[in-house]
């Protein structure tokens, strides 16, 4: 990790620009897909729906209709299906570089060309985000948590007490580092605060990615949820629970 990187990573974790206090009477969970590899949707979709759980999917233009190093990524139909049962469709940029390398201008530039690609595939507006790679700076937070009612990043732990808007924590839900008992910590933790837990992860195959789960990854997820009593639902609908009070 170069000394540049560390100092962001420092700064930003000291800089914290859109602060908002926990309104949670309830615990809420949110599962997030990154990028996103259509096996999220036509091996995940179906997951959800038997624990009766809605997801946010962050979508990058770019990735529109492609297949890239072995994977498959979503289309505008996959788009269509998850917004019509009843799914959050999120930015995650159009280009996937990493915030903090882009100028003001060109951070702003590529989060319009993702708005302007996808919108007209939709028919709600992208208004959460997530950084690509969770890189974030102080600057990368200013603009996207300005552009964004919320941006999330891949810092672990539970969003709880002050929530940063402009850096969601979430916790990996990812292959190459499962960890069930860190999982149960999460799901514990957001029931005692109460707060609201974040899970992201990427493909859902049998044969994951590193960055991806299997199947009985997201079950075992959705489970322990189900069980603490804690909904499912997309990144829209929690934060206007854990802001707003609403719901
Ligand atoms: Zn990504």
């Amino acid at each position: 990790m170069g000394l540049m990187h560390r100092a962001n990573n420092f700064l930003t974790r000291r800089l914290p620009v859109k602060l908002a206090r926990c309104q949670l009477t309830r615990p809420v969970a949110s599962i997030t897909f990154d990028d996103f590899p259509k096996s999220a949707w036509t091996v995940g979709g179906p997951i959800l729906a038997r624990h009766n759980a809605r997801a946010t999917y962050y979508a990058a233009g770019r990735f529109c209709g492609i297949a890239e190093d072995g994977l498959d990524y979503y289309d505008a139909a996959d788009l269509q299906a998850l917004a019509a049962a009843g799914h959050e469709v999120g930015a995650h940029s159009f280009a996937h570089q990493m915030a903090p390398t882009l100028s003001s201008p060109a951070l702003a530039a590529d989060a319009e060309r993702n708005a302007a690609v996808l919108a007209p595939l939709l028919d709600q507006r992208m208004s959460n985000y997530a950084y690509p790679y969770g890189e974030v700076s102080p600057r990368a937070k200013a603009a996207m948590g300005a552009r964004f009612a919320t941006a999330r990043g891949i810092r672990p732990g539970v969003n709880a007490g002050k929530i940063d808007l402009a850096q969601l924590r979430a916790m990996p839900l990812e292959h190459r580092r499962w960890v069930p008992a860190e999982i149960d910590g999460a799901v514990a933790r957001a029931a005692a605060e109460p707060g609201w837990v974040i899970f992201f992860t990427h493909d859902v195959s049998e044969s994951p990615s590193p960055f991806g789960c299997t199947p009985a990854m997201l079950e075992y997820t959705l489970e322990r949820l189900s069980s603490a009593g804690i909904d499912t639902i997309p990144v829209r609908q929690a934060m206007a629970r854990a802001v707003f009070g609403e719901g």
